[in-house]
C-alpha cells in the first residue's frame, strides 16, 4: 500500500491528528491549532438541507440497453440502435419520511432515472406507482404537509392525510394502490417503476406521440404485508438499502424490462379519459406495452454522500427526441425541481459529479458558488460575440405544437367532465385485484382509517366512505363494516347529494 501523508485541505502536512496543542500538558487550548478548527468547522458543516420530499434514498449505478426498435416514434439518440448501451443512475427512495426513517413504511416510492447520454442528461423522474394523488401543482405543498408531522404534536396524522384525501376525491385512485401491498414493498428490487407523466415523443419526421414509461421488475412483484412491514421497522430501518447494496455486492444485478405506451398526439383530443391527468392510467386495452429495453443496475457508488445524497434530478431535463406535454403536475415540476436543487446544492448543481453530463456542455453560464469546471476560462461570457463558434442548432427544434385553448383561466380541475375519480381505483378492485389483495386492501385502509382521532373524525370519515362507496359499492361495505360504521342506507343516499346520517363510532 502506497504511503501518504496526511494533509489538511489545502495541502498542508499534518504533524499531529489526535492531540490539540496547548499550555502544558494540563492547560487551555491554544488556538493556533488550525488543524482542530479545521477539522471541527467542516464537521460542522456536514449536512446539507435534506430533501423536503423523498429524503430516504438509496442509488446505484447501471446501464440501459436497447432491446427493440422505437426509432418510428423517437428520434432521442438513446434509442436509435438495438444492442445501444446508455450508462445510468437510479435513485430510489420513500417519500414522506426524514432522511432517518424506516424504507418499509406505507409510502409510494420514488423511480428517478438519469441517463447520461450524448444528447444531454435525460431525466425520468417517477414513482413506483404509475398515477399520483394531485393532479394540480398547486395543491403540492398542502397534500405533503399532510404526509409530515402536525404542527402542534409534531407527530404523523392520520386525521391531517384522510381530511386531506378525503377533501380530494382525485387522491382516491393513489390512495387505492398506496393501501394495496405495493404501498409496502419488499425491496427497492421488487417493485415496478413507472415515470407516470404523460411524455412525448418526436420522430425524425417530426411526428408527435404522447407517452407513458413502465418499468417492469425482471425480480417479480414482492411485497411485505403491514405486519411484516412493522417488524421490519423495528428490525432493520435501512432493509431496502441493505438489500439493493448487497445484491449488487454479490453481483446480483437488478434488472427491469422498459416498456412505453404511445398515443397518437391527435387521439389525446378525442380519448375519453384526460390522457394528462395525472390521476388517471392509459388502460393496456387502449394503449398496450410496446418494448424498448432493459435497465441494470450493476455498480454501487463509491460514497453515498457523493453521489446518492447530491443525486439532483429534473423532468425539466429532456433530449432531443423527448418533450414535455400539457400535464400540469408535469408543468409544475419543470419549475420547482430545478429550483430545489438551487436552494439545496447550489447554482451549480449540475457540475457535481453525478449530475454531469459527461459530454458536452457549453454555454454562457459564469460564476456563482462552487463554480469548480473552470468556469469557461477565459472564453467570452457572452453570446453573440465574435470570438467563438457556439451556435444554437435549429435541427433540434420541437415541432409546432397546437393548444386547446387561449382562454387563460383558474379552470376547475375537477370540473364536470374531469371528475370521474372513481372508474379506475373500482377496476382496480374489482378486476385487477385477486380477493386475498382486496381482504388486504380493506383490512390496511381499516387500519389506516382508525387512527382519525378528533372532533372531525366522523365526519372525515363519512366523506371517505362516499369516495369508496363511489369507487365499488363492496369496498365501501367492506370498510364500513371494518370501521364499525352503521346506518350505510344513508350513506349511500348521501352519495347522491342527501344529508348524511351515518353512525362513527
Ligand atoms: P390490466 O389488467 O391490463 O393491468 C392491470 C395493471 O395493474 C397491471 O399493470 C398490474 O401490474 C397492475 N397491478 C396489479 N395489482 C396492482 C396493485 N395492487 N396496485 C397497482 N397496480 C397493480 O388493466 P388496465 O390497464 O385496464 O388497468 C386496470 C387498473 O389497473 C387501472 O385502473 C389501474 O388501477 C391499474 N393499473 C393500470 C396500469 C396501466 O398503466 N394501465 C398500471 C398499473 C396499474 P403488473 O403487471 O406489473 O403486476
Amino acid at each position: 500500500m502506497e504511503n501518504k501523508k496526511l494533509t489538511t485541505a489545502s495541502g498542508r502536512p499534518y504533524v499531529e491528528h489526535e492531540n490539540t496543542q496547548s499550555a502544558g500538558p494540563r492547560g487551555p487550548l491554544l488556538l493556533q491549532d488550525y488543524i482542530l478548527h479545521e477539522k471541527l468547522a467542516h464537521f460542522n458543516r456536514e449536512r446539507i438541507p435534506e430533501r423536503v420530499v423523498h429524503a430516504k434514498g438509496s442509488g446505484a449505478f447501471g446501464t440501459f440497453t436497447v432491446t427493440h426498435d422505437i426509432s418510428k416514434y423517437t428520434r432521442a439518440k438513446l434509442f436509435n440502435e438495438i444492442g445501444k448501451q446508455t450508462r445510468v443512475f437510479l435513485r430510489f427512495s420513500t417519500v414522506g419520511g426524514e432522511k432517518g426513517s424506516a424504507d418499509s413504511e406505507r409510502d409510494p416510492r420514488g423511480f428517478a432515472v438519469k441517463f447520461y447520454t450524448e444528447d444531454g442528461n435525460f431525466d425520468l423522474v417517477g414513482n413506483n406507482t404509475p398515477i399520483f394523488f394531485i393532479k394540480d401543482p398547486k395543491k403540492f405543498p398542502d397534500f405533503i404537509h399532510t404526509q409530515k408531522r402536525d404542527p402542534y404534536t409534531n407527530l404523523k396524522s392520520a386525521t391531517m392525510v384522510w381530511d386531506f384525501w378525503s377533501l380530494n376525491p382525485e387522491s382516491l385512485h393513489q390512495v387505492m394502490i398506496l393501501m394495496s401491498g405495493r404501498g409496502t414493498p419488499f425491496s427497492y428490487r421488487h417493485m415496478n417503476g413507472y415515470g407516470s407523466h404523460t411524455m412525448s415523443f418526436i420522430n425524425k419526421d417530426g411526428e408527435r406521440f404522447w407517452v407513458k414509461f413502465h418499468f417492469k421488475t425482471a425480480q417479480g412483484i414482492k411485497n411485505f404485508t403491514d405486519a411484516e412491514a412493522a417488524e421490519m421497522k423495528s428490525k432493520d430501518m435501512d432493509h431496502a438499502q441493505r438489500d439493493l447494496l448487497e445484491a449488487i455486492d454479490r453481483g446480483e444485478f437488478p434488472k427491469w424490462n422498459v416498456k412505453v405506451q404511445i398515443m397518437p398526439e391527435a387521439e389525446a383530443k378525442t380519448y375519453h379519459i384526460n390522457p394528462f391527468d395525472l390521476t388517471k392510467v392509459w388502460p393496456h386495452g387502449d394503449y398496450p406495452l410496446h418494448d424498448v429495453g432493459v435497465l441494470e443496475l450493476n455498480q454501487n457508488p463509491d460514497n453515498y454522500f457523493a453521489d446518492v445524497e447530491q443525486s439532483a434530478f429534473a423532468p425539466a431535463h429532456v433530449v432531443d427526441g423527448i418533450g414535455y406535454s400539457p400535464d400540469k403536475m408535469l408543468q409544475g415540476r419543470l419549475l420547482s425541481y430545478p429550483d430545489a436543487h438551487r436552494y439545496r446544492l447550489g447554482a451549480n448543481y449540475e457540475q457535481i459529479p453525478v449530475n454531469r453530463c459527461p459530454f458536452a456542455v457549453n454555454n454562457y453560464q459564469r460564476d456563482g458558488a462552487m463554480r469548480v469546471d473552470g468556469n469557461g476560462g477565459r472564453n467570452p461570457n457572452y453570446f453573440p460575440n465574435s470570438f467563438d463558434n457556439i451556435k444554437p442548432d435549429p435541427s433540434y427544434k420541437e415541432p409546432a405544437q397546437e393548444l386547446d385553448s387561449i382562454i387563460a383561466d383558474w379552470y376547475d380541475r375537477n370540473a364536470p367532465g374531469e371528475d370521474d375519480h372513481y372508474s379506475q381505483p373500482g377496476k382496480l378492485f374489482r378486476e385487477v385485484m385477486t380477493e386475498e389483495q382486496r381482504l388486504e386492501t380493506v383490512s390496511n385502509i381499516v387500519g389506516a382509517m382508525s387512527g382519525i382521532t378528533g372532533p372531525k373524525r366522523a365526519e372525515i370519515i363519512n366523506r371517505q366512505l362516499c369516495h369508496f362507496f363511489r369507487a365499488d359499492i363492496e369496498l365501501g361495505m367492506r370498510v364500513a363494516q371494518g370501521l364499525g360504521v352503521t346506518g350505510i342506507e344513508n350513506m349511500m343516499s348521501g352519495m347522491h347529494g342527501q344529508q348524511t346520517t351515518v353512525s362513527v363510532q
